[in-house]
C-alpha cells in the first residue's frame, strides 16, 4: 500500500516513520521497517504505525539507509509474519512491495523445488527469494539479478530493495504501482506518493512502468528492467508542506 525509503547520512528510522505517518491516510493493516547497518535490522507487525513506533522506542535500530511499508493485505492474512519488509532465505535481501504478484504460486513452487523455505503466505516473499536464487548463481551483479527476477514476475509492483552485500545502495522498481524519487543534498528519498517527500525536497523524478532506479546518497541511475539507460526529467513539486 505505502512505501518510503531513505539513503543518506541521517538516521533513517525517524524519516521513514514520519513518511509512513504521511501515508496513513491511504489505509493499511500492518507496518514495518528495515534498516541496513552491516546487518539487516527489521521491525514489523500488524497494527498502526504507532505500534511500530512503540517497538522502535523499546528497542531502537540504527542505519542511514532503510525502507518502510504500510501493508494492505492481498495475499496472506494481516499478521506479523506477513507484514513487510520480507527477506530472502539468507536474510541478506529485504524488500517492501505494493501490488500483486499474479504468478507467485508457480514461482513459489519452483523455488521450493530448489530447496527454498518460505516464512510467509505473501506473494511478496517470492520476489525476495527469486532475486536471491538468481543472485546466488553468481553470474552477475545484484542489479542484474533484480532485472532477471522482475522479468519473470507477472503482476504489479512498486518495490524498494536492500541487499547487505551492497551496503550503500537501494534498488527500486515500478510496474503498475506508483513510485517516485526525491533528490536531496547528499540524500535521496523514495516513496509511493509525494506526501512523505515534500517536506524534504521539491525535486522529484517519477518512475514509469517497467523502470527501475539504483539509488545511493549522491544520486540515482534510472534504467528499464531490460537494462536500457534512461535520462529522466526532474519535476518540481508544487505542493507546500
Ligand atoms: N500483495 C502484497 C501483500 O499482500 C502487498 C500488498 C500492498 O500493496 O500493501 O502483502
Amino acid at each position: 500500500c505505502g512505501i518510503v525509503g531513505y539513503v543518506g547520512e541521517k538516521q533513517a528510522s525517524d524519516i521513514i516513520i514520519k513518511g509512513l505517518e504521511r501515508l496513513e491516510y491511504r489505509g493499511y493493516d500492518s507496518a514495518g521497517i528495515a534498516l541496513m547497518n552491516g546487518q539487516m535490522d527489521i521491525k514489523k507487525g500488524e497494527g498502526k504505525v504507532q505500534n511500530l513506533k512503540d517497538k522502535l522506542k523499546a528497542d531502537p535500530i540504527k542505519g542511514v539507509i532503510g525502507i518502510g511499508h504500510t501493508r494492505w493485505a492481498t495475499h496472506g492474512a494481516p499478521n506479523d509474519i506477513n507484514s513487510h519488509p520480507h527477506v530472502s532465505e539468507s536474510g541478506k535481501i529485504a524488500l517492501v512491495h505494493n501490488g500483486i504478484i499474479e504468478n507467485y504460486s508457480s514461482l513459489k513452487k519452483e523455488l521450493e523445488n530448489k530447496g527454498r523455505t518460505f516464512k510467509s503466505e505473501t506473494d511478496t516473499e517470492v520476489v525476495a527469494q527469486l532475486i536471491e536464487e538468481i543472485y546466488e548463481q553468481g553470474n552477475g551483479t545484484f542489479e542484474q539479478a533484480v532485472q532477471l527476477a522482475l522479468q519473470q514476475v507477472v503482476g504489479t509492483y512498486g518495490l524498494a530493495i536492500l541487499n547487505i552485500e551492497e551496503p550503500d545502495q537501494m534498488i527500486v522498481a515500478r510496474k503498475g504501482s506508483p513510485l517516485l524519487l526525491g533528490i536531496g543534498d547528499g540524500e535521496m528519498f523514495v516513496a509511493s506518493d509525494a506526501s512523505p517527500i515534500v517536506e524534504h525536497t521539491k525535486q522529484v523524478v517519477y518512475l514509469d512502468d517497467g523502470e527501475m532506479a539504483i539509488v545511493n546518497k549522491d544520486g540515482y541511475d534510472v534504467k528499464t528492467i531490460e537494462d536500457e539507460e534512461l535520462t529522466k526529467e526532474v519535476h518540481e513539486l508544487a505542493m507546500s508542506v
